[in-house]
């Protein structure tokens, strides 16, 4: 959790747990993702892990893919402790390359690569001999089963005592297992959608063979959250964190307030550029309806002031907006520990909360190669100058559906829950050219039309995020039979899974119809609306 504090409780210490080494395979991700779904713990971490380190003790390992090829001499190979651990291990893909070289060194490149769909034949063994373990990977999935494959490399032949468990027409040794121990490889992907059945097998893996528990609820995770921040904090720290009125901050602060009530301080800042009546929304909802103890300070002017005359470079923009967030953030904290410090019910400001989630934490630890080196966390605690704060991160082990989970769970309201992500920069990067008060209050008002149709044709969570920019441009338009020369707004709407990727979303034309002209009647300054169909890549979500 924090930098410098000892843990009292993870999740890996108090609920199963199966443990997923990275071989840097763009999918490992999803592995730990599908066990989460299954109501399984999982964490994934890089596969040069060694085993000593570990403070638990995993249910079974999974070894995952990788871009490597096991015989290379700087291949990535796991802590052999892993193979005497005594829990069970999965294999997919390099994984059960890893597994063939540990007990054998027979892989080899393959002549053509394997890429795509293939059908899996599942050969049953039902040896009592063999303890009847062989076949539990594929129990129910027996028959032909369709599987997604992504492999260049094969085995030569198989290891000694193991069994070959699965075939397709190219690979002859598509899932193998050990007679005597719980080991297990497979060439295809569970962890992706092509693969329809895969969640099976891993439920198969994780509950069956590992005898994990599926006790991974947020309903749980809840009581042990709240336990673990106590213990960390104590009966007098205070701990103070920005929020936004995003979901992320939102249930981090509800979490906190949960756990150490008053304690917790909550800071909004209002930097000039966020939605339409924003601030006052966020502090009706943090403070009345989740009883957060929020400061809010606007700071509006200050923020304007710099931004007045950035015409050029949009990333200007962002650090003019970020370095101001932090200067006014830390005065605030200095404010509020000033404060605070009188009173006798609490000790001094120690720690900082920031809602980081797993995928940040992937991100940082995940595997990139024997050469690649790894990132380090970005540690925000150290930006506050002379505070010297702890960094508190309570949703450091969820993904976003968790987080929303949880969200629910708490209480926040199911509107704040499903909020579309918005970002640091605000409408800044929204108003493409100058940001002055009077491009803010237009780029605001059409966002806010946008925004209100997209809720009233029951549109807004089939929409990963939308918003209305103001281009820097003017076009002609006759009004009231009057020539105008007004400016222009695009509206940006856009589907995703993971924001990686996206694509336009395909409105029909009434409802285009319908928002244009509004925008057009309703705010001033405005002649002309657009629909902007790029996709990302090449286009990127935001416009700045
Ligand atoms: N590089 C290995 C191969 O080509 C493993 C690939 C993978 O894990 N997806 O077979």
């Amino acid at each position: 959790m924090a930098t410098n504090a000892i843990d009292p409780i993870p999740p890996n210490k108090t609920f199963d747990t199966i443990l997923v080494l990275d071989f840097g395979s763009q999918y490992s991700h999803l592995i730990t993702r599908r066990l989460r779904e299954l109501n399984v713990y999982s964490e994934m971490l890089p596969c040069t892990q060694k085993l000593a380190e570990l403070s638990w003790t995993p249910k079974g390992v999974i070894l995952s893919g990788g871009p490597y090829s096991v015989y290379w001499d700087d291949a990535p190979h796991v802590d052999p402790a892993v193979f005497s651990l005594g829990v069970p291990m999965l294999g997919i893909c390099y994984g059960l390359q890893e597994i063939a070289w540990h007990f054998g060194k027979n892989v080899l490149a393959g002549e053509k690569r394997e890429y795509g769909h293939a059908y899996l034949k599942v050969e049953s063994h039902g040896d009592a001999e063999m303890g009847g373990h062989v076949d539990k990977l594929f129990k129910g999935l027996e028959g032909d089963m369709e599987v997604w494959m992504s492999h260049g490399d094969k085995l030569s032949h198989l290891p000694d005592d193991f069994v070959t468990t699965a075939t397709t027409s190219n690979a002859p040794f598509a899932g193998i297992a050990h007679r005597h121990k719980m080991l297990y490889g497979i060439q295809f992907h569970p962890e992706v959608t092509h693969t329809p059945r895969g969640k099976e097998l891993l439920k198969n893996f994780a509950v069956d063979i590992c005898q994990a528990k599926t006790d991974w609820t947020m309903g749980k995770f809840v009581d042990q959250e709240l336990a673990r921040i106590r213990a960390l904090v104590g009966d007098k720290g205070q701990v103070i964190g920005a929020v936004s009125g995003g979901v992320d901050s939102t249930v981090a602060a509800k979490l906190m307030q949960e756990a150490i009530g008053e304690r917790f301080h909550a800071v909004l800042v209002d930097n000039g550029v966020l939605r339409l009546d924003e601030a006052k929304q966020v502090k009706e909802t943090l403070t009345k309806g989740l009883g957060i103890n929020l400061t809010v300070v606007d700071a509006s002017d200050r923020f304007l002031g710099r931004l007045k005359g950035v015409t050029d470079d949009p990333e200007k923009k962002r650090k003019i907006i970020g370095n101001t967030f932090i200067e006014v953030f830390q005065e605030t904290a200095k404010k509020i520990a000033a404060e605070s410090q009188g009173s006798s019910r609490a000790g001094e400001i120690e720690w900082l909360l920031q809602g980081t989630l797993y995928p940040d934490v992937i991100e940082s630890i995940s595997f990139k190669g024997p050469s690649a080196t790894i990132k380090t966390h970005h540690n925000v605690g150290g930006l506050l100058e002379g505070m010297h704060l702890k960094l508190i991160e309570p949703l450091r082990e969820l993904f976003k559906d968790e987080v929303r989970e949880l969200g629910t769970n708490l209480g926040i309201p199911e509107d704040l829950v499903w909020r579309h992500p918005f970002p640091g920069p605000g409408i800044a990067i929204r108003i493409l050219g100058e940001v002055t008060p009077e491009q803010v209050r237009i780029a605001r008002e059409a966002d806010y039309i946008f925004i209100e149709e997209i809720r009233a044709a029951g549109l807004y969570r089939k929409i990963s995020q939308a918003f209305a920019a103001l281009l820097p441009v003017k076009a002609v338009g006759v009004m009231g039979d009057k020539r105008v020369h007004d400016q222009v707004i695009a509206l940006r709407a856009v589907e995703t899974s993971d924001f990686m990727t996206a694509d336009w979303y395909p409105f029909d034309g009434a409802f285009l119809k319908k928002v244009s002209r509004r925008i057009v009647n309703e705010v001033e300054g405005v002649c002309r609306v657009v629909y902007d169909i790029t996709s990302k890549p090449p286009g990127t979500i935001e416009m700045e």
